[in-house]
């Protein structure tokens, strides 16, 4: 089967050497080797995440990291205001009330970041617990301003926590400084590693409300047991179950690379994209201000339907991208430019065929 190179935001093209640490025989999910690697990639994800505090890698994905960090912040019975920015703040609604918790949406404008004065506005208007927002809303490759909405929540005595599923990775996170409580990520997204576990840091100052829980916590999903069983074994047997062990050293490698961070090319690579396709007469959904560093959401501007451009890109040009998401689903396509993928060479292969794909239209 010929491989085709995926432009998706998540899961990403893999470098061949994070790859290639998932091979090789199997080996064991405790002792000196294992806790090694899953010792040191979880301390390579606090700068990654800017925070000195606790960082859990646990099996499973982002959905279940976000379940996790909710579940831990917010008791049965308490209020989360999200900010909807489309499809994946609807899935944070779902996290909050399957825990007995009730949440509370507050649209943001198309095309534009949440405006903290707003969000100001209506934490003023009754009592929440949390505040909850997508870092990046990956349906439409908006970026929130997270430093600015965390400082109005602060204010408000309102904790906050950040899903960055899509955006870790691809752009500086400091959630110590900008009093994030919890934020959470996955392996697959702008880590640019294989899918398999989901990521959640805790800042110190959030655990006195965690631990304060009365309803409930979990088993499997409560981050306090997580937390415990890395701090008492860590050189032994770092994580509460059996882990994903392959995926744990793809990992490792992956943070390997982040380290000499790759902030500066995921940028470059969407602005290069954003210029080239502006060439092309397509413009961006978001505004230039709050465009995403790993995924760029376009509008066919009604030249023709996203699924077209999509289908026609893995046929002719062996390059997945995405189409747009809910009611504009054709009106959009999004390309991710996370991970591997996060470089001039590779969006150029992307408006050639996108270049190509418009030739054909008559
Ligand atoms: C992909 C994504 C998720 C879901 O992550 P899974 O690893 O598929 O569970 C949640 N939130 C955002 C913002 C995402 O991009």
């Amino acid at each position: 089967m010929a491989h085709v190179r995926n432009f998706t935001p998540g899961p990403v093209e893999v470098a061949a050497n994070v790859l290639a640490a998932q091979h090789g025989p199997q080996g064991l999910h405790v002792g000196p080797e294992f806790s090694r690697a899953y010792v040191r990639a979880t301390e390579n994800l606090k700068p990654v995440f800017g925070t000195s505090g606790y960082v859990g890698i646990i099996p499973g994905s982002g959905t279940l990291a976000n379940e996790m960090a909710i579940r831990a912040m917010l008791d049965e019975g308490q209020t989360a205001l999200i900010l909807d920015a489309g499809y994946f703040s609807n899935i944070l609604k779902k996290s909050v009330e399957c825990g007995g918790a009730t949440a509370v949406l507050m649209p943001v404008p198309e095309g534009q970041p949440a405006d903290p004065e707003a969000v100001r506005a209506a934490l003023s208007q009754r009592k929440y617990d949390l505040l909850c927002f997508t870092h990046v809303e990956t349906s439409t490759g908006l970026q929130q301003p997270v430093e600015a909405l965390a400082k109005v929540a602060s204010d408000a005595g309102v904790p906050v926590m950040v899903d960055s599923v899509s955006a870790l990775g691809t752009s500086s996170a400091q959630i110590d400084d900008w009093g994030v409580s919890v934020m959470t990520a996955a392996s697959q997204k702008g880590l640019g590693s294989v899918p398999g576990v989901g990521l959640i840091a805790v800042a110190d100052e959030a655990w006195d409300r965690i631990e304060a829980k009365q309803s409930p916590r979990g088993g499997f999903t409560d981050v306090i047991r997580w937390r415990d069983q890395y701090d008492a074994a860590r050189n032994w047997h770092p994580s509460l179950t059996t882990m994903p062990v392959a995926v744990v050293h793809a990992l490792d490698v992956a943070l390997d690379d982040m380290l000499n961070t790759r902030y500066a090319r995921h940028a470059e690579a969407r602005d290069f994209l954003c210029n080239g396709l502006k060439r092309l007469g397509l413009r961006a959904q978001i505004q230039a201000n709050a465009r995403a560093a790993g995924v760029t959401a376009i509008k066919t501007g009604d030249r023709f339907a996203s699924s077209e451009l999509v289908t026609y890109l893995i046929a002719e040009h062996q390059l997945r991208i995405a189409g747009g998401f809910g009611t504009n689903r054709e009106e959009v396509f999004r390309v991710a430019h996370m991970g591997e993928n996060a470089q001039i060479d590779a969006m150029k292969s992307v408006i050639l065929g996108i270049e190509s794909f418009l030739s054909q239209q008559v």
